[in-house]
């Protein structure tokens, strides 16, 4: 017993076993000495515990069903838990654990800027070739699925005090015509003009009218862009959600009416505008909710004031799974069924058609004057979804780019 008390301390050094609540630790351990668990299957056991915890579900404990052989006690267990794990979530009693962030401002000095490329983009998917501008380093928001929390240090957030000089110094091909984001590496409009952002982002849009400068958000601060002239090549666009997500899942991040609501203003003001559906996530009437939220658009916009719509889903890489494990805090994004996806994670191929078919065909009215893509996903759904598809990324890049030049004329 001594021999395997040990062990056990051994097995769970390291894993997020303190994290769990009390008294899954202590049932943990009372069956891991019971059957003389693995280091595998106390592995499992946690990480099983942990999302339980994690998606506000039945506990490890209510899950449990000892039976005498342990091969069948662990296959009830994990049975139980995909089970809870595939079924559409419900939303309806759960409770986040938002927290207000106390955020770090932090400067440092870069040498130089150069334009980079979108750093959730593969290979094995269909892609925009987006090129990236990182203006700050780090998001204020908390949204639960985001993947910024595994490249940066999300308390701190940093940026570039050498910004305004180096922006004048990237060199751009004046024959290529280029799409630029600032909101891969942060919230685009959250910070405001701090550090005279938006006015050196203004300004390098001005020079150079073969760029088109999307500045993406999920924040309601236009008040710069209120206040400021536009340059024609920039785009503002919202990540837009249903409220049960932007309420469970999009911490400290502006509701869908306040966004909505900003997104108008600037319509109003001649900005072109679009929206960004991403992360469509699925819970129970998901589908209810987003076309509601399609709905929502179709009557507050026109078509020549909107550029784009995007479609996406959850998708996770290893690291940001971990980090989540980790955090202690309540979220139910990872309850959901996942497969392989390039290199990723994320739900399997047919739920992913039915979400965008049906998101799609609820913007019948807008088909043919927005332009609709899909970030980021397998390149056989596209033809499934829209009815036609691209041979390559180069080839969905230059479509893009032409209808948002298109529009802007
Ligand atoms: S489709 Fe999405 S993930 Fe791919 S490059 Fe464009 S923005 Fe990035």
């Amino acid at each position: 017993m001594e021999y395997y008390r040990e062990k056990f301390k051994r097995h769970v050094k390291d894993s997020n076993f303190t994290k769990l609540e009390k008294s899954s630790q202590k049932f943990l351990e009372e069956k891991a000495y019971m059957y003389r668990l693995s280091f595998q299957d106390i592995k499992q056991l946690i990480d099983i515990s942990i999302d339980l915890e994690m998606w506000d579900e039945e506990s490890i404990k209510k899950i449990w069903k000892d039976n005498q052989n342990k091969k069948k006690t662990l296959l009830h267990v994990k049975n139980m838990y995909e089970d809870i794990k595939t079924k559409p979530k419900k939303y309806i009693k759960f409770k986040s654990t938002a927290k207000k962030h106390k955020f770090n401002f932090t400067t440092f000095e870069k040498d130089k800027l150069s334009l980079g490329t979108c750093p959730v983009a593969s290979p094995k998917t269909r892609c925009c070739n987006l090129m990236t501008l990182d203006a700050v380093e780090s998001c204020g928001f908390d949204c639960s699925y985001c993947s910024i929390q595994s490249f940066y240090n999300e308390n701190n957030i940093g940026f570039d005090k050498n910004f305004i000089k180096n922006i004048k110094n990237i060199k751009l091909d004046a024959n290529k015509k280029y799409h630029i984001g600032t909101g891969q590496s942060s919230d685009s409009l959250m910070w405001g003009n701090k550090h005279d952002i938006l006015k050196s982002l203004f300004e390098f849009a001005r020079e150079n009218t073969n760029i088109i400068l999307e500045l993406k958000t999920k924040s309601d601060n236009i008040s710069y862009l209120l206040e400021n002239e536009v340059p024609k090549n920039i785009l503002c666009t919202w990540s837009v959600n249903t409220q049960t997500i932007i309420k469970n899942e999009e911490h400290l991040s502006a509701t869908l009416e306040q966004r909505v609501a900003s997104a108008r203003k600037l319509a109003n003001k001649g900005v072109l505008v679009g929206f960004h559906f991403h992360p469509i996530i699925v819970y129970e009437d998901y589908l209810k909710e987003y076309k509601e939220l399609v709905t929502l658009l179709l009557k507050n916009f026109k078509t020549k004031e909107v550029a784009l719509v995007s479609l996406g889903t959850l998708t996770f890489i290893k690291p940001v799974i971990k980090k989540l494990r980790s955090r202690n805090f309540k979220s139910k994004v990872l309850q959901m069924p996942m497969v392989n996806a390039g290199d990723k994670q994320s739900y399997p191929l047919h739920v992913k058609e039915e979400m965008f078919k049906e998101i799609y065909k609820a913007f019948s009215p807008w088909h043919k004057d927005v332009y609709f893509y899909m970030c980021m996903e397998d390149e056989s759904l596209w033809r499934k979804v829209f009815g036609y598809e691209y041979s390559s990324n180069n080839q969905f890049e230059e479509f893009m780019i032409n209808s948002y030049i298109n529009k802007i004329n």
